[in-house]
């Protein structure tokens, strides 16, 4: 298949998912995860009618912002993040999914102060409470969203999360089922101040249809849009 079909095609499986959970047409956008892809594969799939883009690494989107490959298109980032590179992000990407500590998501908030911008981000949750994996644990995320409401220059719009590799379909539903309560608990906590909070990140290639059945609101995929990625290296 082609980018263009790759991309028709995940555009329908979320229409038809979005459908079969009685969720409105277009309530789930898709985030293509341009990790390893090149600047002309990311025009192409933008071409094809991809509205976002999500980088893991600060240095593939700096080089692919420099090009001007994300033009047409929003970009996000998605990747684990430090504090020293917070300044590569600030205002040039509309979303920070990946915020998992109160030393982060001030760093950002100051970035963006400094410019005189407010940074959307989410909070990155942990939800198979994996060593391996970055994000907060889930019994913190309430608390890191209440310190993002005290910080002028972010506005805190959700949570995402990876959860484990799953060995069989429908593996990861219960980690879906489970952060959608998480989302819907700390809104409820907020009560009146809880208007931003719309978004909820979850679903990846092989699950993005159990995470929208679950109430996901954005999906991020890459080998379903763009075919298997070589192995990874170390995240830097
Ligand atoms: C690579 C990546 C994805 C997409 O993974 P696929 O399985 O290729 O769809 C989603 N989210 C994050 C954070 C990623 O790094």
């Amino acid at each position: 298949m082609s980018i263009q079909e790759r991309v028709q095609d995940v555009q329908a499986r979320i229409r038809a998912a979005e459908q079969a959970a009685g969720r409105p047409e277009g309530s789930v956008t898709l985030v293509a995860a341009t990790k390893v892809q090149t600047d002309e594969t990311i025009r192409t799939a933008i071409t094809a009618g991809i509205t976002v883009c999500g980088e893991n690494r600060v240095q593939e989107f700096n080089a692919h912002y420099a090009a001007g490959a994300y033009e047409g298109a929003d970009v996000q980032f998605i990747g684990h993040l430090q504090k020293n590179k917070v300044k590569y992000l600030v205002g040039k990407v509309s979303l920070i999914q990946s915020v998992d500590s109160a030393a982060l998501l001030e760093a950002i908030s100051a970035r963006a102060e400094r410019l005189g911008l407010v940074q959307d981000v989410l909070i990155e949750v942990n939800i198979g409470e994996e060593a391996s994996k970055s994000g907060v644990r889930p019994e913190d995320a309430a608390t890191l969203l209440a310190l993002a409401g005290t910080l002028p220059g972010v506005r805190a719009r959700g949570l995402m999360a990876i959860p484990p590799v799953s060995r069989e379909p429908g593996g990861n539903r219960p980690f879906f089922a489970e952060l959608y309560q998480l989302f819907v608990d700390i809104k409820g906590q907020m009560g009146d101040n809880n208007s931003d909070l719309d978004c909820l990140s979850m679903g990846m290639s092989g699950d993005f249809e159990d995470a929208i059945a679950e109430g996901a609101t954005m999906v991020r995929v890459g080998t379903a849009l763009f075919g298997p990625r070589p192995p990874m290296r170390q995240q830097g």
